[in-house]
């Protein structure tokens, strides 16, 4: 990775060959990974992402002719040019970027004209949420440049508005939450239901420890079938219990469900809340090493009870924790996807070339994330 200040300058030089004139300011905001709390936001319950060190940059200046502009160092995606007025209509890769500008004059920022040019270090569609990354630095830009100073959890909001109405993508507001609220050293325990954040420090580093996380480059074909799926067995079991969502039933409870699946897929949801929080008193007493196996518990129950894993995954899994990792388990949707493995510093390498070599799929990708600022102003 190189250093960030020639990034911001490899920046500004792309917006002056692009615009002639310099830009009003550079922002980057932060990819994510989720280290627990896997199908609970859904149920209202609780995650706990943090911000990685692969950001995406943005450097806006603003128009006055009702023109929104938009350029990626992307080697897949082209220019576009849109009026003010037709954002919410954009297809392809800048529906990210002119869906947020969309979604911010509908919370009464502008309407005004930008000229955004992007540069992203975050891989994409590899689990690492390249897209909140650039929603969030895009809307950072915006709010700041037009002096809006919306607060942050206003701009995730402007960024999850993007992606559900304009990009079409069912999400919900963790990734852009992580990529605008974290701090760095810090993961962010997100309440689902109230919104209300807490910083939680990590303390990998002075633990010798470190994540890695492998995308398994398979994501199965029933993804989205599968997710929609296990999001109606949880409305469905929350009825049957008669609790507004899954994150208000207790275990006795889910025990005496009498349709199997249900139980089962609430059984993971109750549990899964219940392993957010052991993660963060263990956090919080100093023990980051002992979240090793409560990231294993998660994956049992991610396969066993939600049955969202898949072979694929399953075996990097297993090669991580035989090759030394403290822990690890499937992150994201599943049906394929990526791993994230806590692992000792000195075990890193071994565990990597662990999993390619178990990969059942084509060679997963392995790469070391690490806690991170979330969405800043670089020049
Ligand atoms: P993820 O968020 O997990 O990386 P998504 O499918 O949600 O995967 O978002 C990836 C999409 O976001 C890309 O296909 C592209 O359209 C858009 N995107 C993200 N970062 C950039 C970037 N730096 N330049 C252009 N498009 C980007
Ligand atoms: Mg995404």
């Amino acid at each position: 990775m190189r250093a960030v200040d020639d990034v911001v300058d490899d920046v500004r030089k792309a917006f002056v060959a692009a615009h002639d004139r310099e830009p009003d300011g550079i922002f980057s905001a932060p990819g994510r990974v989720n280290l627990i709390g896997e199908h609970t936001d859904h149920n209202e319950g609780h995650v706990l992402p943090f911000a990685i060190d692969r950001r995406t940059w943005v450097a806006a200046g603003r128009r006055d002719d009702g023109t929104v502009t938009v350029r990626s160092s992307d080697p897949g995606t082209e220019p576009v040019t849109a009026a003010v007025g037709t954002l919410d209509r954009t297809t392809g890769w800048a529906a990210y970027p002119l869906g947020t500008v969309w979604a911010l004059e509908q919370a009464g920022v502008g309407p005004s004209g930008w000229d955004l040019v992007v540069h992203g270090e975050v891989p994409l569609g590899a689990g690492l949420s390249s897209s909140a990354a650039l929603e969030s630095a895009v809307a950072l830009a915006v709010s700041e440049c037009s002096r809006a100073d919306l607060d942050r959890f206003a701009l995730a909001a402007a960024g999850r508005r993007a992606e559900n109405d304009v990009v079409g993508a069912p999400v919900g507001i963790m990734d852009q939450a992580a990529s605008l609220l974290c701090r760095e050293g810090s993961a962010l325990l997100l309440d689902c239901r109230s919104m209300a954040t807490e910083d939680v420090g990590l303390g990998l580093e002075a633990a010798g420890l470190g994540i890695l996380v492998v995308d398994s480059r398979v994501r199965h074909d029933l993804a989205d079938g599968g997710y929609a799926d296990r999001r109606a067995a949880c409305v469905a079991a929350a009825k049957a219990l008669g609790v507004p969502a899954l994150r208000d039933a207790d275990l006795a409870a889910v025990e005496g469900l009498a349709d199997d699946v249900l139980r089962r897929r609430a059984r993971h949801v109750v549990t899964e809340e219940a392993r957010v929080f052991e993660v963060v008193e263990l956090l919080r007493a100093g023990r980051p090493a002992g979240v090793g196996p409560v990231l294993s518990a998660s994956h049992a129950s991610l396969r066993d009870d939600f049955a969202v894993s898949v072979p694929v995954v399953d075996a990097l899994v297993t090669a991580a924790e035989g090759a030394g990792a403290l822990g690890a388990r499937i992150v994201g949707g599943g049906f394929g996807g990526s791993v994230l493995a806590l692992v000792p510093r000195a075990a890193l390498d071994e565990v990597a070339t662990a999993c390619r070599a178990a990969a059942l799929g084509p060679e997963p990708t392995v790469r070391e994330v690490a806690p991170a600022p979330g969405a800043r102003r670089d020049l």
